[in-house]
């Protein structure tokens, strides 16, 4: 043996300190930790696809079936019943604690009575529910009959979505809905009668026929209405959809469709609504637990049914079913029966894309008057052990040259402009390697389809 070798690495070796190492970090430098950290399981929030529809919207891109019967929707929820049995005989899902849930769709007021009281029934005995767990059902003002709206409150629903999109009875006979406007108040009043105390109402803008005078109309409605809860989308002109392919000269411009947001906006906050998200108001006291549970605390998300998705037990992947192709209900329930999970992609969400999903969704919980909305820069330190300006230095240099955000020690949150880009904003914190991706599919967003 060389000895040179030796000598050149002796200066490494101090014996009386020498130690042969079996954990890291190392225990002398350890805080105390207790058991309520060591025991801690984060929790979880539950989404479930319901994807039934009275009637098919020409701009909607969800995964949907027309009218699905009794029979069907029986057997899709006995799967649904089926898929979550399958995560609490392999995980640890029975003892984590669920503090909310959304029925998503599709429409799941087209469940009977009797389907709804018994899909919740499942989960109140098969779940850890949180007390006080917030229950969320998306509708349609046309499918809130009195029968319905009884069996969601006796089941425990507390909170109520109502998808209105416009009040005018010419922009939404257009777009194929089955209700007006006048329907959609009196849906929402009897909603009121049954003791919905939590009820958001969706409008959409940039909808052919829409002008900034008839939004305004909508404005006043909802000042009249006063729901708890405004939720403003912007259409998303989807290729595949029926209205995706007509002429751009049908819809209001980009800058018509900023002002209905920007009127919007001045609106709500000037009717003391508090922006909770770009695109989502909220009376002052009120939350929407299983978005800032999801987007802002450390909490997982596990979606059932058709095209839900999931972001759980360490993977970020979605099921069978996507709008515009063959792919569905038949395909969920087959898999499903065959003893599969029906996962159609997903990948393992490495460290980096956790920081990514952190800042893209933290920059969504920015308001004009939200002042704990925004990135919040301690919280990203202590999750995951280095400051936010090392990882997103570039992004955070160029948002501030174009004004999009404003940083202070605490936080990075959307400056006016930028909410009104929110979602544009987001996708600059989207990773190197998924915004590769995306160039090589040509689509910003990657949502084509769903
Ligand atoms: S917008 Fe709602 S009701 Fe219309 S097709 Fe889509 S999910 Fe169904």
């Amino acid at each position: 043996m060389d000895k040179r070798v030796i000598d050149r690495v002796a200066k490494f070796r101090d014996v009386g300190e020498y130690s042969f190492i079996v954990e890291y970090p190392p225990p002398l430098v350890r805080p105390a930790l207790t058991e309520m950290d060591v025991l801690h399981r984060p929790g979880v929030e539950l989404y479930i696809h319901i994807p039934d529809c009275p009637y098919i919207c020409d701009f909607c891109s969800f995964y949907k079936v027309k009218q699905m019967s009794d029979e069907m929707r029986d057997k899709y929820l006995s799967a649904v019943e089926k898929e979550l049995d399958f995560y609490l005989a392999k995980t640890d899902l029975k003892s984590r604690k669920v503090a909310s849930v959304f029925f998503g769709g599709g429409t799941p007021t087209r469940l009977t009575p009797a389907q709804f009281s018994g899909i919740l029934g499942v989960l109140r005995d098969k779940l850890n529910l949180a007390d006080g767990v917030e229950i969320t059902a998306e509708s349609t003002p046309d499918t809130l009959t009195d029968g319905i709206l009884a069996a969601m409150r006796e089941a425990g629903v507390n909170r109520l979505s109502i998808g209105v999109q416009d009040f005018n009875d010419e922009v939404l006979e257009a777009r194929k809905r089955g209700h007006t406007g006048m329907q959609a108040v009196e849906a929402f009043e009897r909603a009121r009668s049954h003791g919905f105390d939590s009820i958001n109402i969706d409008l959409m803008y940039r909808l052919p026929l829409q002008t900034l005078a008839n939004w305004e109309k909508n404005l006043e409605i909802i000042g009249r209405l006063r729901p708890e809860y405004v939720t403003l989308y912007h259409l998303r002109k989807e290729k595949r959809t029926l209205l995706g392919k007509q002429d751009e000269s049908k819809f209001p411009t980009k800058e018509e469709a900023m002002e209905m947001y920007l009127r919007s906006l001045e609106f709500l906050v000037g009717a003391g609504y508090a922006q909770i998200a770009p695109n989502q108001f909220a009376k002052p006291g009120k939350t929407f637990v299983q978005q800032e549970r999801k987007w802002h605390e450390d909490s997982e998300l596990l979606g059932l049914g058709v095209s839900s998705y999931s972001w759980f037990n360490g993977r970020s992947y979605r099921n069978i079913g996507r709008f515009g192709t063959p792919h569905g209900v038949n395909e969920y329930i087959e898999a499903i029966e065959a003893g599969k999970l029906p996962i159609e992609s997903g990948e393992k969400i490495t460290p980096l894309e956790h920081m990514c999903h952190f800042a893209v969704f933290g920059i969504k919980t920015s308001g004009v008057n939200r002042p704990d909305g925004g990135i919040d820069k301690q919280l990203f330190l202590q999750k995951f052990g280095v400051p936010i300006e090392m990882v997103f230095s570039e992004v955070l240099e160029k948002l501030k040259k174009e004004e999009l955000v404003t940083e202070t020690a605490a936080r990075i949150q959307l400056t006016i402009g930028g909410l009104i880009v929110a979602e544009e904003v987001a996708t600059m914190f989207y990773s190197k390697s998924v915004q590769e991706r995306l160039e090589q599919v040509g689509n910003k967003f990657g949502r084509e389809g769903l």
